[in-house]
């Protein structure tokens, strides 16, 4: 039995893991050749424009807008779908506080259902029962990338009439049954946030195959105008929310490499799988036989702490990134948010919605809780490594495994 690294024994990992965010000569000329051009915005270059196009394509997706972070791509999206304040948009409560917030920056109430217990995406089971009068739009999170249950979700928002979306920001090259995700609902979006697979430090893109949405996101992206149209003729409401072409010229390099980096973290997540299937106590996030392919933006797995002595996924952390692994913690449930909690929220709702008791804040979501408590998240850069270093994570959770009551 060897010593935790956490208690001064040798770490399981020898060799450091690849470093994140990637580049080289690529990115370098790419950004080169903006400066001397000139042309350092949208409207003028033409990086980002081939960007969206060449995103749009590996996505199997007809049109692309680029945008300038994640969060903006969400509130774009609802931008285009004309969500009001009044509406509600069905939101997984394991997820970044984008997925609700931007619902919020419409006016509208995100109204939260839980996870489901084994891949900690939305439960369609709870979303379903969610709806009502004045749902418009359920938002799915592909969590860590691993795809939420597109077939479910697809068939309940189509008998219901409302709009799937996908927040796609953990999910680039993601499939499910064989189709890249973010492609597949009404509208995808994507985050280039210096975490995600692929980053310019900050930049967002939106997906869809719907010509209508399109012009309608494209609009709302550029301060209301259309296409085509003259410069100061403004049609809608919008803001800015354009990438510039320095960004543009990074991802179009970036994009280069995220079919071959997914297809790594793909095969070592199911390696991993595998390998730590046998660990007692530890449980793979699981992915549906129908998902062909996870990006993993993270690689997670549930531990059950009473085969680990009882210690936290605090604990649990802490002695993993002494051994070497690199961790992120997990999403807090979005409903315990101080947000949510303190009511703050309401100040970007109206009428009768702001006055409402919006009691399934105070509700149980069991699967939220146990993904923030007793999830495990090892960070995607830790997925590029080769066959040692997936040895090296497997050993490190053995000996957490095996010296787990030294740890409480
Ligand atoms: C990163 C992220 C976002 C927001 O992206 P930003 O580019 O950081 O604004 C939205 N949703 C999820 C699930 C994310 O992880």
């Amino acid at each position: 039995m060897s010593r935790l690294a956490i208690h001064g024994g040798a770490p399981a990992k020898s060799k450091a893991f690849p470093a994140w965010p990637q580049h080289d000569a690529l990115e370098r000329e790419a950004l080169l050749e903006v400066l001397e051009s000139g042309n350092w915005w949208r409207s003028e270059g033409d990086k980002t424009a081939a960007f969206e196009r060449a995103f749009a394509d590996y996505h199997q997706a007809k049109h692309g807008i680029a945008v300038t972070n994640g969060t903006h791509a969400i509130e774009v999206a609802l931008a285009a779908l004309d969500i009001r304040p009044g509406d509600e948009v069905i939101v997984p409560n394991a997820t970044f506080v984008a997925t609700a917030s931007a619902a919020l920056f419409a006016g509208a109430l995100p109204r939260l259902v839980d996870v489901r217990a084994d891949s900690f995406c939305i439960d369609p089971e709870l979303a379903e029962a969610a709806i009502n009068e004045r749902s418009k739009a359920i938002i799915a999170v592909h969590l860590g990338g691993c795809p939420a249950d597109m077939d479910a979700l697809q068939s309940i928002a189509s008998q219901h009439g409302i709009a799937l979306l996908e927040d796609a920001a953990h999910a680039h090259g993601s499939e499910w049954r064989g189709r890249k995700v973010g492609a597949l609902g009404r509208g995808g979006t994507f985050s280039f946030q210096a975490s995600k697979t692929m980053t310019a430090g900050e930049g967002g893109i939106i997906l869809s195959d719907d010509d209508d949405f399109e012009v309608m996101a494209r609009s709302a992206h550029d301060c209301g105008r259309l296409p085509g149209e003259w410069f100061y003729s403004h049609y809608h409401y919008g803001s800015n929310y354009r990438l510039s072409e320095w960004q543009g010229a990074v991802l179009l390099a970036q994009l280069t490499r995220l079919d071959e980096q997914t297809a790594r973290r793909h095969a070592n997540g199911r390696w991993l799988d595998r390998q730590l299937s046998q660990v007692a106590g530890i449980s793979p996030q699981r992915m549906d036989s129908r998902a062909t392919r996870n990006g993993h933006y993270a690689y997670i797995f549930h531990f059950n702490p009473r085969q680990f002595a009882g210690i936290t996924r605090q604990q649990f952390e802490a002695a993993l990134e002494a051994e070497g692994i690199p961790t992120q913690p997990p999403y807090p449930p979005l409903n315990k948010l101080d947000l949510f909690q303190s009511g703050a929220y309401k100040n970007r709702l109206s009428g009768a919605q702001a006055r409402a008791d919006h009691a399934f804040l105070r509700g149980h979501f069991p699967n939220s809780q146990r993904e923030f408590e007793q999830t495990i998240w090892i960070t995607q850069r830790a997925l590029l490594g080769d066959e040692q270093d997936m040895q090296e994570i497997v050993a490190a959770l053995r000996k957490i495994s095996e010296n787990a009551s030294q740890l409480t």
